[in-house]
């Protein structure tokens, strides 16, 4: 049983798939006009951080993420650089996607780009008219969130109270300050797209429910994302969708920021630190382990300070590798083989790392097992007990794996041939073709491996 918190609910509740097995997933993804900073990095590795034990635990998990390739920032940038809107956009996803891949993220089972989906927004922004939800002014359609009763749920306030907060705003054609634009009439010198209701591009919120609608299908199970995302982009969303009649996420999980200091990281506050900055300077693996080790909820602090404290803790992780001559696990690799039968000593630890992680992504604890099934293993090894230690090795080793977090023991580099004989070793036996997958060890060991079945499939290393 897998428990998160929810914030539609304000509580931690279990996961109630919609089809039993698989679970389906949005993560709000960027807007791409500039480098992604230390915050892009935190909730994208917690989210690929679930995603990947969600999948350990047997679900099939379907992950989209979006790319907003189409808004102010970006016309804004564009016009400043003399380039098009589409060079700026192109230009940005791949440092979107360098970055990712640097942190060793696994790619999104679908990427929609919101340009590519302008047909359905008008789509939807009419039924919004017709239902009269929307309205149109002299600069675009806006949406009425007066007409949706539980606007608030997410924010966790009701209308009134959000209403008495809301910023005033210089709009005289909107009729609350809550009211938000579905539709951007027209400007000259801007990307624009046909509508009945007039030329124009989508706004930011509309983007989102309709991607995560047409490719999850409606009531699909956990939307994701920063926690500054909560409202007004969430809240929005799902009015719209409320509004359209259509049932929406399940369950909403939003993480932490990334604090500098005493503030938020984000650029607008003038503290803007690059991730890729990050990434030339330290080993992506130590901002992982930096972000394992707080729960996903709560804030974290980047400083030079913390993340050398996490080269500290991966420097063990690495010593423990070498000593037990572990595979490098993690990366792309997001399968995992259900036939591993955990030795009794690395059960209990997995028992407990399982425990602590299907109780709303309890990293830090997770971690702390780890760490402790480190020091233990090295210990029982100093002793003599090389059998029981290797067993907790190879546990961490697989664990860690299964957080995307990868040792490295300086392990032996694997050849092509190998390569594609481990993987039709894994495809045999997860078909229980044991014959062929005994076949495959043969000439994986007259190539001069060891061969070992773990939790994440077949391990080799020189003999
Ligand atoms: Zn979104």
């Amino acid at each position: 049983m897998i428990r998160l918190f929810d914030s539609a609910r304000g509580e931690i509740r279990e996961l109630h798939l919609r089809d039993p097995g698989q679970l389906s997933m949005y993560v709000c993804g960027p807007t791409v006009y500039d480098l992604p900073h230390l915050g892009h990095g935190r909730y994208t590795l917690i989210w690929d951080v679930a995603r990947r034990w969600f999948t350990f635990r047997g679900l099939s998990v379907r992950y989209v993420s979006n790319i907003t390739d189409i808004d102010d920032n970006i016309i804004e940038r564009a016009q400043r650089e003399g380039e098009s809107e589409v060079e700026i956009a192109k230009t940005y996803e791949l440092l979107w996607w360098e970055a990712m891949g640097g942190l060793g993220e696994a790619y999104p089972n679908d990427v929609p780009h919101a340009t590519l989906y302008v047909a359905e927004m008008v789509a939807l922004i009419e039924l919004l008219l017709e239902r009269d939800v929307a309205y149109a002014t002299p600069d675009g359609i806006y949406f009425d969130v007066s007409k949706v009763a539980d606007y608030g749920l997410l924010a966790g306030q009701a209308l009134d109270s959000l209403r008495a907060g809301a910023r005033v705003e210089a709009n005289e054609h909107k009729r609350s300050p809550l009211d938000f634009a579905l539709w951007k009439n027209a400007k000259p010198g801007e990307p624009n797209w046909p509508a009945p209701f007039g030329e124009g591009r989508p706004g930011w919120h509309t983007e989102c429910v309709v991607m995560s609608l047409d490719l999850l299908g409606d009531d699909f199970d956990l939307h994701c994302g920063g926690f500054d995302l909560r409202f007004p982009h969430h809240e929005n969303e799902r009015a719209q969708a409320v509004a359209a009649g259509r049932p929406f996420a399940r369950h909403w999980a939003h993480s932490g920021w990334v604090m500098v200091g005493d503030e938020k990281m984000s650029k607008s506050l003038g503290n803007f630190t690059s991730l890729t900055d990050l990434l030339a300077r330290t080993d992506s693996r130590a901002y992982r382990l930096l972000v394992l080790r707080s729960h996903y909820r709560s804030p974290i602090e980047v400083t030079p300070s913390t993340i050398a404290d996490a080269e500290r803790a991966l420097a063990r992780l690495d010593a423990l590798a070498r000593r037990f001559d572990l595979a490098e696990l993690a990366g792309e690799r997001l399968e995992v083989s259900s036939d591993f039968i955990w030795p009794p000593a690395a059960q209990v630890l997995h028992d407990e790392v399982a425990a602590a992680l299907n109780e709303d992504l309890d990293t830090p604890l997770a971690v702390a097992r780890l760490f402790e099934a480190l020091s233990r293993a090295n210990a029982l090894a100093d002793a003599g007990d090389e059998p029981l230690a290797r067993d907790l090795a190879l546990a961490i080793n697989a664990l860690f794996g299964a957080l995307g977090l990868a040792l490295k023991g300086g392990a032996d580099s694997v050849d092509g041939i190998s390569q594609a004989l481990v993987e039709r070793r894994d495809e045999a036996r997860n078909a229980r073709n044991w014959a062929e997958a005994d076949r495959l060890r043969d000439e994986l060991v007259a190539l001069g491996w060891t061969v070992e079945d773990s939790a994440l499939g077949t391990l080799i290393r020189r003999s």
